[in-house]
């Protein structure tokens, strides 16, 4: 199995290749396929599996391979993570894959000066890598539009929900248009989390690794 049966393009490829990856994980494997597919998906998948390329490359070619639209870029995805160290690692990752591509990402997380962050939303942006708190944040002050969100991503769903962040997930999940793809990635599938996903996603690929 090779990245180039995935049906990954070139300048995605070509960045996977300098990252000296020679072949898919299972989980991307099975993910990258569904995802460009256009299904909602319920990943069981833990750190260290390759879940975040899992996500990222598929996400990187629905977004390059649509047209883009006219005026102010809209956002168009958003992943949303339980920490500041995994948002930060979520848009590397974005960053390094997404190197060839004209598509803006930026990462938004508490703790920090939020004018920055303004001012990169205000520049426009394709993809947000960020936490809940923050974001939400973000929406109430109007600094961000998630009203043409095509693909949303929950990425260690059972820790945000550890960390107590249904409340703050259910209010953003308001903001995000009903017929977004989804994707919910979590270690673990407790009666809270599939409750989140039955709510969530559409009729999902259900992949586990
Ligand atoms: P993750 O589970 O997404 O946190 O990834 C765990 C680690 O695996 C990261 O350091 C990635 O750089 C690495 N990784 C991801 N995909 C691959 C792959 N296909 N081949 C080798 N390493 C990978």
């Amino acid at each position: 199995m090779s990245f180039s049966t995935l049906g990954l393009s070139e300048p995605i490829l070509r960045a996977v290749a300098e990252t000296g990856y020679t072949e898919p994980t299972p989980i991307q494997a099975q993910a990258i396929p569904v995802v460009l597919g256009g299904k909602d998906l319920l990943a069981g998948a833990q750190t260290g599996t390759g879940k975040t390329a899992g996500f990222t490359l598929p996400m990187l070619q629905l977004l390059s391979s649509a047209a883009p639209s006219k005026g102010k870029r809209p956002v168009r995805a958003l992943v949303l993570t339980p920490t500041r160290e995994l948002a930060a690692q979520v848009g590397q990752s974005v960053e390094t894959y997404g190197k060839y591509l004209k598509l803006n990402s930026t990462v938004i997380f508490g703790g920090v000066n939020i004018n920055p962050q303004i001012n990169k939303l205000r520049g426009g942006v394709d993809i947000v890598v960020a936490t809940p708190g923050r974001l939400l944040d973000h929406a109430n002050q109007k600094n961000i539009d998630l009203s043409r969100i095509e693909l949303l991503i929950l990425d260690e769903a059972d820790r945000m929900l550890d960390m107590g962040f249904i409340h703050d997930i259910k209010k953003v999940l308001k903001l995000v248009p009903k017929k977004a793809q989804k994707l919910l990635f979590s270690a673990t599938f407790s009666d809270e989390i599939k409750t989140l996903a039955d709510g969530l996603l559409h009729n999902p690929e259900l992949i586990e690794v």
